[in-house]
């Protein structure tokens, strides 16, 4: 997989850009909300990931990307 060079990871995980796996934007390892209109939810059912995670730490989310160490630029 192709990644953007602005990606930014630490620890093996992705600290800002674009997390593929769950589909969720990543700003200082915090996922952030998404700007969907309430009326895309219905009861109890999330619009999004980025709904369903908001302000969550993306290492604490099951099935987001990890990313070996050969993989890790050195700052
Ligand atoms: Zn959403």
């Amino acid at each position: 997989m192709t990644r953007l060079s602005s990606d930014e990871l630490r620890l093996g995980r992705l600290f800002n850009g674009f997390d593929y796996q769950i589909q969720v934007w990543v700003v200082d390892g915090l996922i952030r909300g998404c700007a969907h209109p309430a009326t895309m939810r219905s009861a109890g059912v999330p619009c999004c990931n980025a709904y369903l995670y908001a302000g969550q730490p993306i290492a604490s989310v099951a099935g987001a990307e990890t990313f070996p160490p050969e993989m890790i630029r050195r700052a």
